[in-house]
């Protein structure tokens, strides 16, 4: 799965830019703050590594993974839907067998459902395929059970061994909003089966149903042993309005409509997997296809509206799919792949197998995937069918068994597809994310002790985990690293696994024990602190590099760290392999002269905080000669806010022009407001940058610098990026030509104000928020409802400056819309953006009372904590 706040955080740092513009640019920076308030209070450290069953922690009971008593061999669902109840009518029949000890009970999860009759059905027929009809022809006889609506226990009627084989049909109601809420643990918001609109009274939204199963949702909607140590093979028969289509996990068998308008719809997999990656779909869809080399199906489900934009969005998931099955040694093992974009999803992605969903925000027209496409979270969601679906952590501590690689696929796709520079890019920004992080949490990798699972997705399990997989490629070669992976999936497949079996895989391959590795990043708290002096000796000919592990090596350890290090001499590299493994040591290299350089870890590949203190010189050096993104990303941070020297300002200005666009665009953005010496030059490099650039951020990032100077030598530069190819360049180049106030303002504003792009409606709406006119106030609320919720947030900030400016009437009429939007938008975020904006209008009689009111009601735990931290504001 990748999570909303996850993917606000890590897909959109690459169009972060200054000047609010970015799309999450202002919850980035609230999470920013929160995190450095909340440190104090939230540091954890758990160095309990005893799994004694029944032992609880502070950081909660010991999960073992789910005692097997029965097997779950096959589950035939038929499903209808009452929409307007938001009820499932479903009939579940289930193939088990005990699973090594005798049983006379099955045992289920089901939450929250009305139980009309249980029998047992008595031979062995193809359950599958026949019809209800035929079915209830085999219905032997009715099972007694107990129902307390979270477990169903079925008697048996006498006891059965591991030979047997037994059928028990189940006919229920499930009804998802009215689940009971009764233990700690219980999520208020996960329902399993979401129904989007149900009756339609929302206008521009259309009708439909989809499900969410991780972690443990599917036995929401269907009774099953809902624990991911449990696999079965499926039947979904779902009967809707014959004008939807449906999606479900395997292949589509059979459509058959009925007379009253239904159609029932039979999807089938036959390659077991576990209860929570079971789905369905339903809604009114376009589809398009692709297909592999061997006739396998893809396809993507969009809302018509983006029917012709389908491929462009995810048209490179073929290539994907055969470069993880070459690199990971294991052609895509399942039988079709789907992806399908839906409403309000309360997740980022999710790799159900071969039906992966994705909210909405995916779907954007072609011309958008100019400023970036989608590819990091569909190199995730697809990777996951190998890692997760395919061999699947036996329990959600042990979730970095599939999220570290989902993640790490994103690295190795961009790496492969993009080239290194990029993936190094993004390598930084997952290594920030889980730094951030580490402010205020600090535990194991693969955690025995938890309260709730979802704590488990968190950036631990994800950019962490990435890094370490990362390390671990680095350590043992690529060709051992892909090595392991392939024997690592060979030997579980379609099962399930635990960390220990990902190590044995490493270790058989490589012949090496490589419990320190697996010990110290994956079972251990926290990451390495060092910090490096340097020292030169023309006695000995060598340089000195003083190395201290300045964590706190009781909390973690010390950790044994094998890097490269490169020593500059007289214009010329040497690289050394070093190990630091001591809380503090000397590691001597020989240098003929004193360096001009060393660049500890070379390779850029530890996660660890390094401090090793440059001089000027040394870092222009740097810039000037190292190989890798990193070494020169740091040296070009650390230049920043240093123009006045020549000489600085000289490598900046040579960096304007350098072949990787992140670089690039870091240098500009250091000539912000400039006015020193050798300004003319410097613009006119500038204006070079945003007219011609091949790269539409490094042509924002100029029309941005060119603003801040002040002057007008750039009007028409602003005035050509409006017919710019890139939305986000030109979403910029409105913001800064209007600023102007130009005489063709109104006109420019009105060309735009129907844009496709949410970003220009809100650069059109930064500037009609300025003018304050009162009857610009319905196509403020048009353009909102319209909006996706990614940007939905920063529109709400520019509908809020509107809001102050106007006069009161004006206010008082938005009160109930921000209300509403800040009760009910199922987005946290744009609940919390509506609720901002509500904040801008205290001085109005009843507002702070309302506001009140909806922080008491809140009821997503991640807006609650915002809410005690920042509810005053
Ligand atoms: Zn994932």
């Amino acid at each position: 799965m990748s999570k909303p706040q996850a993917d606000m955080t890590e897909k959109n740092t690459s169009v972060m830019m200054r000047n609010g513009f970015c799309k999450f640019f202002g919850i980035a920076l609230l999470f920013v703050a929160f995190s450095v308030n909340a440190r104090d209070h939230f540091v954890e450290k758990d160095t309990i590594y005893r799994r004694n069953l029944g032992v609880i922690s502070k950081q909660g009971p010991y999960r073992p993974s789910r005692t097997l008593k029965n097997d779950l061999i096959h589950t035939r669902l038929d499903v209808e839907f009452d929409w307007l109840r938001q009820h499932v009518h479903g009939t579940a029949v289930i193939q088990f067998k005990p699973h090594f000890y005798p049983q006379n009970t099955l045992e289920l999860d089901a939450k929250g459902f009305d139980i009309k009759g249980i029998s047992q059905l008595d031979t062995d027929h193809n359950f599958g395929s026949e019809s209800q009809k035929e079915l209830s022809r085999h219905t032997a006889k009715k099972l007694d059970y107990t129902y307390d609506k979270r477990k169903l226990i079925i008697k048996l009627g006498r006891e059965y061994n591991a030979k047997d084989t037994l059928y028990v049909k189940i006919d229920y109601v499930a009804k998802p909003n009215e689940i009971p809420r009764d233990q700690a643990d219980d999520n208020p918001n996960d329902k399993g089966l979401y129904f989007i609109n149900p009756d339609g009274q929302e206008e521009g939204k259309p009708k439909q149903i989809w499900t969410q199963g991780e972690t443990d949702g599917s036995s929401c909607w269907f009774p099953t042993v809902d624990s991911p140590n449990v696999k079965f093979t499926q039947d979904i028969y779902i009967t809707v309005d014959s004008t939807y289509k449906t999606l479900s996990n395997g292949l589509l068998i059979s459509q058959e409509p009925d007379q009253s308008g239904l159609r029932t719809d039979h999807w089938k997999q036959t390659i077991p997997h576990a209860p929570y990656l079971a789905m369905l779909a339903v809604g009114d869809f376009a589809v398009a296809k692709d297909m592999m080399p061997n006739g396998l199906e893809l396809s993507y489900y969009v809302e018509p509206q983006y029917g012709g934009d389908a491929h462009a969005i995810f048209g490179r998931t073929p290539e994907m799919m055969a470069f993880f099955s070459n690199i990971f040694g294991v052609e895509y093992p399942w039988e079709k792949y789907a992806q399908i974009a839906v409403r309000d999803f309360v997740a980022g992605a999710m790799e159900n197998t071969t039906a992966t969903v994705h909210e909405e925000g995916v779907q954007t027209d072609s011309r958008s995937i100019l400023d970036g496409n989608s590819d990091a979270v569909i190199a995730h969601e697809l990777a996951h069918h190998w890692f997760g679906d395919y061999v699947t952590a036996e329990e959600w501590g042990q979730l970095p068994l599939n999220e570290s690689f989902a993640n790490y696929s994103e690295y190795l796709w961009s790496e492969y597809y993009i080239g290194k520079n990029e993936a190094d890019w993004q390598n930084l920004q997952e290594l920030k994310q889980y730094l951030t992080e580490a402010e205020t949490k600090q535990v194991p990798m693969i955690r025995y002790f938890y309260k709730n699972a979802e704590n488990m997705f968190d950036s631990h399990s994800y950019a962490k985990g990435g890094r370490i997989l990362h390390m671990l490629r680095k350590y043992v070669g690529d060709d051992a690293f892909f090595k392991s992976l392939q024997n690592y999936l060979k030997t579980h497949a379609l099962g399930t696994a635990e960390i220990s079996d990902l190590r044995m895989s490493f270790e058989k391959v490589t012949g090496e024990d490589l419990n320190w590795f697996f010990d110290q990043w994956f079972m251990r708290p926290g990451h390495p602190t060092l910090k490096i002096k340097q020292d030169y000796s023309s006695v000995t000919s060598k340089v000195q590099l003083k190395i201290n592990q300045a964590q706190d090596t009781l909390a973690t350890t010390v950790y044994r760290l094998p890097v490269k290090v490169d020593v500059w001499v007289g214009g010329k590299k040497n690289r050394y392999d070093v190990i630091v493994d001591k809380t503090s040591q000397i590691i001597e290299l020989p240098a003929a002269k004193k360096p001009d350089l060393v660049i500890f870890d070379a390779e850029s590949q530890l996660l660890a905080n390094i401090e090793q203190e440059k001089d000027r010189s040394e870092l222009v050096y740097q810039y000037n000669h190292a190989e890798n993104f990193l070494p020169k990303y740091e040296a070009l941070a650390s230049l920043e806010g240093k123009l006045q020297d020549s000489t600085v300002r000289n490598v900046l200005i040579k960096a304007m022009t350098d072949p990787y666009w992140k670089l690039r665009q870091m240098a500009i953005s250091n000539f912000a407001e400039y006015d020193g010496e050798g300004f003319a030059a410097v613009e006119k490099i500038i204006q070079s940058r945003a007219r011609t650039d091949r790269h539409p951020q490094v042509r924002a990032e100029a029309i941005i610098t060119l603003a801040s100077f002040g002057d007008n030598n750039n009007d028409p530069v602003f005035r050509e990026a409006l017919s710019d190819s890139s939305y986000q360049v030109v979403s910029v180049a409105i913001d800064k030509y209007l600023i102007g106030q130009p005489n063709d303002a109104n006109d420019v504003a009105a060309q735009f104000e129907n844009s496709p792009n949410d970003a220009i409606v809100t650069s059109v709406g930064n500037y009609y928020a300025g003018q304050a006119l009162p009857e610009r106030y319905d196509w403020f609320l048009e353009k909102m409802k319209r909006m996706k919720p990614s940007e939905k947030y920063n529109f709400l900030q520019v509908f809020g400056k509107y809001l102050i400016k106007s006069k009161q009437d004006v206010q008082r009429k938005s009160i109930p819309v921000l209300e509403g939007i800040a009760r009910n938008n199922p987005s946290y975020f744009v609940r919390f953006g509506a609720y901002q904006a509500l904040g801008l209008l205290t001085d109005i009689q009843g507002v702070a009372a309302i506001r009140k009111d909806i922080r008491a009601k809140e009821t997503e735990p991640k807006l609650k904590e915002m809410y005690t931290q920042f509810g005053e504001f």
